[in-house]
């Protein structure tokens, strides 16, 4: 999966590949997809979710340049495989889920692969919490727009990566925080699962 999906696709954080070679992704796949844990895809997770293709996990974390010491906010929990890949990243990661069950299944497989260190939070992760402040923010669902209240919790120097669009037409994009300024940067087109929440899409 390392070499075929991510170092030929261009790949090159070394931290990344790292990460991603030691994180068993079967771990995180229900049972009737687990013979295609390393498919080049998106499997489905239950409860109308998805979990990601590893080219597009490997591309966000990429974006969000970690080095070891960061804190990390993940919204979109799903089965807690790109939380594990994050904790094989960064110091700290916090990671919130919308759909209690799936927050249950990823903190146990969580917990099984060695990432008892992340903190899995049930609730709208599309909010933030004004209290705390992130160097990375990882958004794992698509939002219509670029979720202003997430940017906020951005620390200076932090990077937040998030799936912007509709359904048909989303791309990854890059924000960047130097002090009071945000740089935006859209990229890669993608299709996430929508996002949900006050800044997510109306049910
Ligand atoms: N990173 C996940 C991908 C999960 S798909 C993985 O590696 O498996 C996106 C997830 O975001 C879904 O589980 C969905 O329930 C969740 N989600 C959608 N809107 C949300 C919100 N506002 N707050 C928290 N989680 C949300």
């Amino acid at each position: 999966m390392v070499a075929r999906q991510l170092r030929r696709r261009g790949i090159r954080d070394s931290r990344v590949l790292a990460a991603m070679s030691r994180v068993p992704r079967e771990a995180f796949v229900p049972a009737p997809s687990r013979h295609r844990a390393y498919d080049d895809g998106a499997l489905p997770l239950g409860h109308g979710q998805t979990i990601s293709q590893p080219y597009v996990v490997a591309a966000m974390c990429e974006l969000l340049e970690l080095r070891g010491d960061e804190r990390v906010l993940e919204v979109g929990t799903g089965s807690g495989y790109a939380a594990a890949v994050l904790d094989e990243l960064a110091a700290l990661v916090v990671s919130v889920e919308v759909i209690p069950e799936l927050a249950a299944t990823a903190r146990v497989a969580l917990v099984e692969t060695g990432h008892a260190d992340v903190e899995v939070r049930t609730g709208d992760g599309s909010l933030g919490d004004a209290c705390e402040s992130f160097d990375a923010i990882l958004v794992s669902a698509a939002a219509p727009e670029l979720p202003a209240l997430l940017v906020e919790r951005l620390a200076d120097g932090g990077r937040l990566v998030c799936p912007v669009g509709p359904p048909s037409g989303q791309r990854l994009v890059l924000v960047e925080r130097r002090g009071d300024q945000t740089t935006t940067t859209a990229g890669l087109r993608c299709r996430f699962v929508p996002l949900r929440g006050v800044a997510g899409h109306p049910d």
